[in-house]
């Protein structure tokens, strides 16, 4: 069974392809936020996750629509 370990040292930003580290909570170089808040319980996470529903609580967190913002 392959352990999967993210959300610990370097990925690259989403937006800009920056390398960031694992403590960054917003990328430096274009403010991509790196971390997803659950609005409904405070839960973190890494973005590249990429959750719909929280983990913790079960909310919503994404939308299935594409190109937002
Ligand atoms: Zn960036
Ligand atoms: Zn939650």
């Amino acid at each position: 069974m392959p352990m999967i370990s993210v959300g610990k040292g370097a990925f690259r930003c989403p937006r800009c392809g920056e390398i960031t580290s694992g403590a960054m909570k917003s990328c430096a170089q274009c403010g991509q936020k790196l971390s997803i808040e659950c609005s409904d319980c405070g839960q973190t996470w890494r973005h590249i996750h990429e959750y719909i529903f929280c983990p913790n609580c079960g909310k919503r967190v994404k939308s299935l629509s594409a190109g937002g913002l």
